[in-house]
C-alpha cells in the first residue's frame, strides 16, 4: 500500500501539450531521469528531483530507487496518457469540496460527480446559493482534481512535499495553467 501521491495537473481549459513534449521538458529540467517502465510512462527521479520538489519538515528516508522486491512504492514520476476530456482523480483522502460562490460543502460530491459525469448533464446546483456549478470549478482543496494530463509522484504523504513555483511555471509555458494536489488510494474517473 502506498502512503499517497503528489499529483501535478494541467488545469482544464488550456491547451495540453503532448506527452512527448512534457517528457522532454521534465528530462531537460532534471525532474525525471532514466525510464523505469516505459510502457507505463514511468521514470526514475532525475538529478534535480529534490531541487524541484521540496520535502517539508524532517522528511523520512526517501527511496528513489525501486525496492529490491519490486513494486512501484518508491518515489518516482508517473505520467498519464493525455485524455480527450478531463479525467477526475480522487482518493480516500478526498473531502467534500466547497462551492466557490458561497463556500457550502458538497457532502454528496461523489454521487453528484458520477451522475454529472455519466449523463453529461447540466451542472449541479448548489443547495446553499442556488448557483449551477461545474464540478471542475469546485474548490477541491488539493484533495482531488480534474485534468487531461496528470503527473503522479508516488510515496508522498499529503502535504509532505510541494513542487517549487519554477517547476509549475516551466510546465505551464503559454499553453496551460498547472497546479497540484494529493491523493491516497487513487481512483480515476474518465
Ligand atoms: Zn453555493
Amino acid at each position: 500500500m502506498s502512503i499517497g501521491h503528489l499529483v501535478l495537473r494541467a488545469v482544464p481549459g488550456g491547451q495540453v501539450p503532448t506527452l512527448h513534449a512534457v517528457i522532454q521538458t521534465l528530462g531537460e529540467i532534471g525532474l525525471i531521469g532514466a525510464p523505469y517502465r516505459t510502457e507505463e510512462n514511468r521514470f526514475l527521479a532525475g538529478d534535480r528531483f529534490l531541487q524541484l520538489i521540496t520535502f517539508l519538515g524532517c522528511s523520512p528516508y526517501l527511496q528513489l530507487e525501486p525496492p529490491p522486491g519490486g513494486g512501484d512504492n518508491f518515489c518516482h514520476v508517473h505520467l498519464s496518457e493525455p485524455s480527450e476530456q478531463p479525467g477526475f482523480l480522487y482518493g480516500s483522502n478526498t473531502r467534500p469540496p466547497r462551492c466557490p460562490n458561497c463556500g457550502q460543502p458538497f457532502t454528496e460530491w461523489k454521487i453528484i460527480v458520477e451522475r454529472w459525469w455519466s449523463r453529461d448533464e447540466t451542472s449541479p446546483v448548489c443547495t446553499g446559493c442556488g448557483h449551477a456549478q461545474n464540478p471542475m470549478d469546485w474548490n477541491w482543496r488539493r484533495k482531488a482534481g480534474f485534468s487531461r494530463l496528470f503527473i503522479g509522484i508516488p510515496e508522498v504523504f499529503p502535504g509532505e512535499a510541494v513542487p517549487v513555483p519554477d517547476l509549475l511555471t516551466t510546465l505551464q509555458g503559454d499553453e496551460a495553467e498547472w497546479d497540484y494536489f494529493y491523493v491516497q488510494d487513487p481512483t480515476r474517473l474518465m
